[in-house]
């Protein structure tokens, strides 16, 4: 599922395959860029904001592309998936790169870059101010948690696994208003810890192990009982929160009260074995590591 660490290291991994390449064929099926061509540029960079990819090229442009929930981006021809599915197919000297069923492309200016996202709050994987961040989200006040992670106008990155996953190593229900954790603070920390060490390492997980399903606490489908405390976990469709994703809740961990804070002691029982925690600065509520820098992807694939 792609969320701010999964754009980060297909960047990286764009950059490291094809970086000062020239494209040696391209195709389009989408409405917008039906008669478009990227033919003899060359791969500049490749970024990420939030969750959005940015691939620039020598012209000055910048293919811009959100995979929303669908989409995906893969290092192949993919003759196995239908045409249609195909929106991008653009091969440079040493490979291609396909996007199937990537619904949000556009070409744009790479100098407006800045401007069209704009709207973005403080992004987990880049340069990154924790302070902002922390006020956007409290601003959401009597949201609740998961719909406000998710709002990527607050805090760009967070998708529907830290959203859900987050909460729960914080023992604080995803149901829970912001306005009534008295350290939101602390809980955005956590999740950028999280993120910004699984963009840098890899994989994308939230326990220390990396296989499935014993790489995610809760929100795996086959997690019938609380890894924790053995409650029986309650599952949300979609349809069923006001954020509209699928969620994961232990009742009893995560029971909704008044005024919650983070149970530090739990982040710390449940995060012993993931390297989060070395960069985790749970006392001060924030991150023990420079954030100035974008993160910087260690190793590919
Ligand atoms: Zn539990």
């Amino acid at each position: 599922m792609p969320e701010g660490d999964t754009i980060r290291r297909l960047a990286a991994t764009i950059e490291h395959r094809f970086l000062g390449q020239a494209v040696t064929s391209c195709v389009f099926r989408h409405p917008a860029l039906a008669t478009a061509s990227l033919a003899d540029l060359c791969l500049e960079s490749a970024d990420a904001r939030g969750k959005h990819l940015l691939i620039r090229f020598s012209d000055g442009r910048t293919l811009h592309i959100h995979l929303l929930m669908q989409g995906r981006v893969t290092f192949r021809r993919a003759s196995d998936v239908p045409d249609w599915r195909r929106r991008f197919e653009i091969a440079f000297e040493s490979g291609v790169m396909t996007g199937i069923d990537v619904p949000k492309i556009e070409l744009i200016k790479t100098s407006t870059e800045a401007q069209i996202l704009d709207f973005l709050g403080p992004d987990l994987c880049g340069s990154y101010d924790h302070a902002v961040a922390t006020e956007r989200l409290r601003s959401a006040k009597d949201r609740p948690l998961s719909e406000a992670l998710l709002d990527q106008r607050l805090i760009a990155g967070f998708g529907n696994i830290y959203a859900v996953e987050t909460p729960f190593i914080c023992g604080i229900s995803p149901f829970q208003t912001v306005e009534t954790i008295e350290d939101i603070n602390r809980v955005v920390a956590v999740g950028a810890a999280l993120i910004r060490t699984n963009a840098r390492r890899g994989p994308q997980r939230t326990t220390g192990q990396n296989r499935v399903p014993g790489d995610h606490w809760v929100l795996s489908n086959d997690r019938r009982r609380c890894l924790i405390c053995g409650s029986k976990v309650r599952r949300y469709r979609g349809e069923q929160t006001p954020w509209r994703r699928r969620t994961a809740v232990c009742p009893t961990c995560q029971a909704i009260s008044d005024k919650r804070t983070v149970d530090q002691a739990r982040v710390r029982h449940l995060l012993r074995s993931h390297p989060a925690l070395t960069i985790l600065d749970l006392d001060d509520a924030t991150l023990s590591v420079s954030t100035v820098e974008p993160v910087e992807v260690e190793r590919i694939g």
